[in-house]
This record gives structure tokens, C-alpha cells and sequence, in this order.
């Protein structure tokens, strides 16, 4: 297995919020309503994913798509589920697995909302196979209770070999300030809901809350070492992450910054980035397994 940087690969950057409740179930504004709030600030696409309510495929314009969603729960989780043709059965969310098997049996893809909000730890997350994620940031978790970043869940599970991807949303309901701030940007061919879900799985997407990542990619530093190079916008820090202490920050002096590198090492088990800007946003990659590299 070796890594596939999403920059190097064909087709266009899509801009959308993966995680929206509307008036079916306890959000302020209609369906309608909430797709035309996104379209009209520039997003390509939304999932809307009210609480056991499966949103319709509803063709907007060949600029904007919608992805089929839902968000599911049961005792001490939720879960967004998107791609899905039907409602998993109520009594499968007496166990985060049994849901994510349905979801995952009919094509769909499963993962957890704001782990830290609902008081879940990595170790409840960790024997749940099949989930493609979890919420690295959930805007409304952070509005209302300051709980909205999952970073050390995140860590802790990808320190344990765990493949999970990071994702930011802003599980609006348009009535505290959530709206606007946590998006995914995906790299997909075209713009429809398939391959959107395919580049999705593929982990082929950065999470943000400001910062754009304009390049991921591994180069050879002058030592020879396999390092990871990422360009951004400009920030304030760029913080690589890896299993334990093996990672590295590095902090603008003079002037911002926009490019970083750090080596990939065995034991780091992996490595993803962190591009912070001044005004306290954040951009996301997800992670390399430096194995797949390494043995590449
Ligand atoms: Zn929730
Ligand atoms: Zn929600």
C-alpha cells in the first residue's frame, strides 16, 4: 500500500458541510432553506443529516449537489451516516457497530459526531470496525459548550494503527452561531454525490475552519529522509502530529508561514498536519501511515 496525495491527483476542489439539521428534525430553517444558505456562500455541495430522518437526493443545479444523510444515535454516540437508500432499523442503535454494518452493507459511509460533546473516549471508538472517521471539529459542540475539537481522540486512535479520517463540520440548526465554520474541501473528478462518497472513502479531503492546504506531498529533504511538505495559506503555526512526542511544531517569527516539512519515521506510526492561522482557524490533513510509505 503506499500513499496517494490528493493534490497529485485529477479533477477539482469541492467545498461542503457534511453535517445540517433542517425543520425535519430539530433545525430552524426548511431543507430549502438551509441548501440555499450554503450555495449562496460559495459551497458545492451539503449533506443534509437530520436526527433518523434520510434526506432526499434532491437535484439543485448543476453547481451545487446534495448527499443523502442522516444522523443516527444510540446510548453514549452519534453517528452521521450519508449515501444511504434506507433508515437502518431503530433497534440496531442499541450498539454503534450494528449501525455502522447496516450503513456500510447498503453502500453507505458511517462516522462519529463530536466524540468529546457526547463524553465518548478513543477507547469506546476503537473496537468499532468500519466507521470512516470521526468529527475532528463540530462547530455547534464549540458554540455551545467549548467541546467541539476531538483532536486527542483523534490521535490516540491513529496511534493505534486505526485508519480514521478527520472531518469538520458545522452541525448547524441555525439557532447558535454554528453555521459557516467547519467544512471539508474533497478532491473529486466531478461534482455529483458518487464521486464525492468515493473521494470521501478514499480519504482524498482536508478539514477545515479557515485555512486553505494548497499542497500535501513527500519530498526528500537534504539529509535524504522521506519527509512530509505541505503549503498553505498563511499561518501562524504549522504543527505536524505523530504518535507520542514524535511530532514537531513549527511557529511563524518574523513573518507567516506558508510551507513546512517534517521527516517520517517508522515509529511515528503516522503522521498528519496542522495549518493554524492567526485569527484561530484550522485546516486538517488527514493522515499518512508511514508504513505505506516507508515500505513503498
Ligand atoms: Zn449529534
Ligand atoms: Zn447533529
Amino acid at each position: 500500500m503506499s500513499w496517494t496525495s490528493p493534490f497529485s491527483l485529477p479533477g477539482k476542489w469541492f467545498k461542503g458541510n457534511l453535517h445540517t439539521h433542517t425543520t425535519a428534525s430539530d433545525g430552524l430553517l426548511s431543507p430549502e432553506e438551509a441548501i440555499a444558505w450554503y450555495r449562496e456562500r460559495g459551497y458545492d455541495f451539503v449533506a443534509l443529516t437530520d436526527h433518523w430522518v434520510l434526506s432526499e437526493k434532491t437535484s439543485v443545479a448543476t453547481d451545487f449537489v446534495t448527499i443523502r444523510g442522516t444522523e443516527l444515535d444510540g446510548p453514549g454516540y452519534h453517528l452521521v451516516a450519508l449515501g444511504i437508500d434506507s433508515l437502518p432499523a431503530r433497534e440496531l442503535a442499541e450498539s454503534p457497530q450494528a449501525l455502522v454494518k447496516d450503513v456500510v452493507a447498503q453502500g453507505g459511509l458511517a462516522f462519529f459526531a463530536h466524540p468529546y460533546w457526547t463524553g465518548q473516549t478513543s477507547a469506546d471508538i476503537a473496537p468499532v470496525q468500519g466507521i470512516l472517521g470521526l468529527e475532528v471539529f463540530n462547530s455547534v459542540c464549540e458554540q455551545m459548550i467549548g467541546r467541539g475539537y476531538a483532536r486527542v481522540h483523534w490521535d490516540d486512535l491513529l496511534a493505534q494503527g486505526r485508519r480514521l479520517y478527520g472531518f469538520a463540520v458545522d452541525d448547524v440548526h441555525w439557532k447558535h452561531g454554528a453555521a459557516g465554520k467547519g467544512f471539508v474541501m474533497v478532491r473529486a473528478e466531478e461534482l455529483t454525490e458518487e464521486a464525492l462518497l468515493q473521494a470521501l472513502r478514499k480519504g482524498h479531503f482536508y478539514a477545515s475552519t479557515g485555512p486553505a492546504i494548497l499542497d500535501l506531498r513527500l519530498i526528500h529533504q537534504d539529509d535524504g529522509q522521506l519527509a512530509l511538505f505541505v503549503h498553505c495559506s498563511p499561518c501562524q503555526e504549522i504543527v505536524f502530529f505523530a504518535s507520542g512526542p514524535l511530532g514537531r511544531r513549527f511557529v511563524a517569527e518574523e513573518r507567516l508561514l506558508t510551507s513546512a516539512s517534517f521527516h517520517l519515521l517508522p515509529e511515528q506510526v503516522y503522521l498528519r498536519v496542522e495549518c493554524r492561522d492567526p485569527f484561530g482557524g484550522v485546516a486538517w490533513s488527514n493522515p499518512i501511515f508511514v508504513q505505506d510509505v516507508l515500505k513503498a
